[in-house]
């Protein structure tokens, strides 16, 4: 079905009690899962995933800490190549792209995975395992092995499933390993993506984390600053009057807590942290800069702009005061460095991708509810983009943390929910 007709569809399909909708969604699913070349790609799947340990290995144990994915980038451009994949390409700022021509009419569907980890280069990211959990499934530990090179993994899994079972989509397949997700990557990879210039993405499903029910229609945004605050400084004796910076943002961060605290006690949920304090050279001088790094967030990117406010009047008026009661020097000056910004979102759950992403759900019997968090997705929710993030296959745990775990336990069922809605979205072509 074309793009156009499955909007009708849908347009036709809106008027009707949801429980329709998605009875409608899960005969969608089962149907396709009984197509004879889906079984096909869905059994070569499920033989490969006890094939793929060494690549997960391989992967994790090339570090790939924000802004070096260079090397991680390289080897998994090779191992893409070999899926069958015809134009493989790294792009200006390090995304790994992969081309699957469709049969057309479908638009384009990307599937994407993060390269970037949390971990320092120097981290130690050698895997160690199988240890076997008190129920007996085996664990491999590594920082990164769960988030995401095993989303790393999951991608090629599915490009070759395709090839082996010949299935042509309608739509074209865009496979991405995305550079800077976490942390202060800010979203680098697949902000640059989406640039206006661009190729053109009409679905996004993206791989990380998570359990096997996991279905993210929700974008959580936040926006992060270093808060700097400067003055002349001077002896702490001797220079006794000069406005000083710790001070005042210690008068900043009181006031921002106060009145934030009262902002967030309403919906949507809306949080804020100031992680670090800084400045300062000596116990004996009076600083001559002082800084915070505040993040906050929300479901909602109203309540952002608001909670945004609320900071720079909170450290405004707080620097201003210490100015006025100085009784010598140069004022201070007050600045908001932008050390990050995620946008925020939400997909509506009848959108065709979320209800599909639930009916796969239904048809391979697994729980889960609509969820939210900071992802790949973000930047395409962001722009009215459907998109969602879904499960990498197996279980973990720790991550970010250098005890981070993975366990192939059941990692079929992940790998047969990312291809059954990945088919699914992109259409098949009889
Ligand atoms: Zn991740």
């Amino acid at each position: 079905m074309t793009d156009l007709a499955r909007a009708r569809v849908l347009g036709l399909l809106l008027l009707w009690p949801s429980a329709v909708l998605s009875a409608d969604y899960d005969a969608e699913i089962a149907a396709l899962a009984a197509r004879p070349d889906v079984r096909a790609a869905m059994s070569w799947a499920a033989e490969r995933e006890k094939e793929n340990l060494p690549r997960l290995i391989e992967l994790t144990e090339i570090p790939a800490p924000p802004f070096g994915e260079a090397a991680r980038g390289r080897r998994f451009a090779e191992m893409l190549e070999g899926t069958g994949l015809r134009q493989v390409e790294t792009d200006a700022v390090g995304n790994v792209l992969g081309y699957r021509p469709g049969t057309g009419g479908g638009g384009t569907l990307a599937v994407v995975a993060h390269l970037d980890t949390v971990f320092p280069a120097d981290t130690d990211v050698r895997v160690r395992g199988p240890e076997l959990d008190a129920n007996g499934r085996r664990r491999w530990y590594a920082p990164g092995i769960g988030d995401d090179s095993r989303g790393l993994v999951l991608l090629l899994t599915l490009a070759e499933s395709l090839e082996a079972a010949g299935i042509r989509t309608e739509a074209d397949l865009l496979f991405v390993a995305s550079v800077g997700e976490e942390g202060l990557g800010d979203l680098r990879g697949v902000k640059h993506l989406f640039r206006e210039d661009g190729p053109r993405i009409d679905q996004m499903i993206a791989i990380d984390g998570g359990n096997d029910g996991r279905v993210l229609n929700q974008a959580i945004g936040s926006y992060r600053y270093r808060v700097r605050i400067t003055g002349p400084g001077g002896h702490s004796w001797g220079a006794f009057g000069l406005a000083n910076p710790a001070h005042a943002l210690a008068s900043g961060i009181h006031r921002f807590e106060r009145s934030a605290r009262t902002f967030v006690a309403s919906p949507p949920r809306t949080t804020f942290n100031v992680g670090k304090i800084g400045g300062g050279t000596s116990v004996n001088a009076v600083p001559f800069e002082s800084w915070a790094e505040v993040d906050m967030r929300s479901e909602s990117r109203e309540r952002l702009e608001g909670i945004d406010v609320l900071l720079r009047e909170s450290f405004t008026d707080a620097v201003a005061g210490h100015n006025d009661r100085r009784s010598r020097g140069d004022a201070l000056e007050l600045q908001f460095e932008p050390i990050g910004r995620r946008p925020s979102g939400i997909v509506s759950a009848d959108t065709p991708l979320i209800a599909r992403a639930q009916a796969v759900s239904r048809y391979l019997g697994l729980e889960g509810e609509l969820g939210s968090g900071s992802t790949d997705a973000n930047v395409p929710i962001a722009l009215g983009i459907p998109a969602t993030t879904i499960s990498r296959g197996g279980t973990g745990g720790g991550a970010h943390s250098l005890d981070e775990w993975w366990s192939d336990h059941q990692v079929v069922t992940g790998t047969h929910k990312a291809l059954l809605l990945l088919l699914a979205s992109a259409g098949l072509s009889d």
